[in-house]
């Protein structure tokens, strides 16, 4: 396909994705663009309009497995990061990563998103998927989110009339690229003191000096998906250049050369291993996308 002369400037092609995730694997963007506006983004829109073509918006790519080779899409890097404490209402652009927010927020005193620290996602992302931690999840902090959909409309949602769920929301399935969001917050003193300890926690658990997307698995009704797999033995399992982590089972670490059939080839052999020894049917947290060129089976789904 050649150039569209009316591409907007920002809009780049064959663009690798590697350095746009977390686990470093995936393949050639068509189209890619890193939006700080929102003037970018709706031009980035109306491109996508005219030309027809899927488009996928990334956070940080913290919890996505993209198809290895040309991937027939516009990813839209979203980089909005506008942040302004007013009362007890924190308003900031969806770019926002949401340990750095925290970090801001409590150190100005305020409380109720320590349970941010240490999550690598945007705002967009975390909200997109219901992130959590510490018996805490984004939407129970969240008050409003504005979005623009596929045609440049802008809407702003009241978060309680949204219905999220178990790593999930409504914006999973709705051609709308969130912009911003208004999280409600409250005076605490102690609230870094919190901030501090949660993310202590974390890096003792959790492997972060090595490229991660996260849990790999939702954790099953009453159980939890890294202690099912670890009680099987199977922590350190390699197939190509990925590898179960020895430090939290429901992380997979990409030792240097891992590409993304090797990920799904361990994810089945999990998955498989699982089923087999505890007949529990593990669903993947982590978001596949594999646009037109390949295709994810069915079966890794888990729904
Ligand atoms: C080391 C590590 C620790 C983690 N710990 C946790 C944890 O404790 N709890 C937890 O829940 N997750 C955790 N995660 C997973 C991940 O950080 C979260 O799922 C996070 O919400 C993903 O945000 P992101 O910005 O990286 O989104 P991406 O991974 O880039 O995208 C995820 C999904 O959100 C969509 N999306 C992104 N931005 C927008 C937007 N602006 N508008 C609409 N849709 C959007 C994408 O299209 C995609 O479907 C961890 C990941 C790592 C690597």
């Amino acid at each position: 396909m050649s150039t569209p002369s009316w591409m907007p400037s920002i809009v780049r092609e064959n663009i690798s994705l590697k350095p746009y995730t977390t686990l470093k694997v995936g393949g050639t963007a068509r189209y890619f663009a890193s939006v700080s506006t929102l003037e970018d983004l709706k031009g980035v829109l109306g491109f996508r309009k005219t030309l027809n073509y899927p488009l996928f918006i990334l956070g940080k790519g913290s919890n996505l497995l993209l198809g290895d080779g040309q991937l027939e899409a516009i990813f839209v890097q979203n980089k909005l990061n506008a942040l302004q404490l007013d009362g007890e209402k924190v308003r900031v652009g969806a770019g926002v990563n949401v340990s750095y927010l925290s970090q801001k927020v409590s150190k100005m005193g305020y409380g109720g998103l320590e349970f941010f620290s240490g999550i690598p996602g945007t705002v967009g992302g975390c909200i997109a998927m219901n992130a959590g931690a510490s018996k805490a999840d984004t939407a129970s902090r969240l008050l409003v989110v504005k979005t623009i959909d596929y045609d440049g409309i802008e809407r702003a949602y009241e978060a309680k009339t949204l219905e999220f769920g178990y790593r999930t929301s409504p914006f999973r399935s709705k051609n709308e690229v969130i912009y911003e969001a208004v999280f409600s917050v409250f005076k605490d003193g102690e609230a870094e003191n919190k901030r501090q300890t949660i993310l202590k926690n974390r890096l003792d658990a959790q492997p972060y000096t090595v490229p991660t997307a996260g849990c790999v698995f939702k954790n099953p009704e009453g159980n939890s998906a890294g202690q099912l797999i670890d009680s099987l033995g199977l922590k350190g399992r390699k197939i190509g250049g990925v590898q179960v982590s020895m430090k939290h089972a429901n992380f997979f670490e990409n030792t240097g050369t891992a590409t993304t059939q090797d990920i799904l080839e361990l994810m089945r052999n999990i998955r498989y291993e699982v089923k087999k020894q505890t007949g529990i049917e593990l669903e993947l947290e982590i978001i596949p996308c594999f646009t037109t060129y390949t295709h994810i089976p069915q079966h890794l789904m888990g729904n």
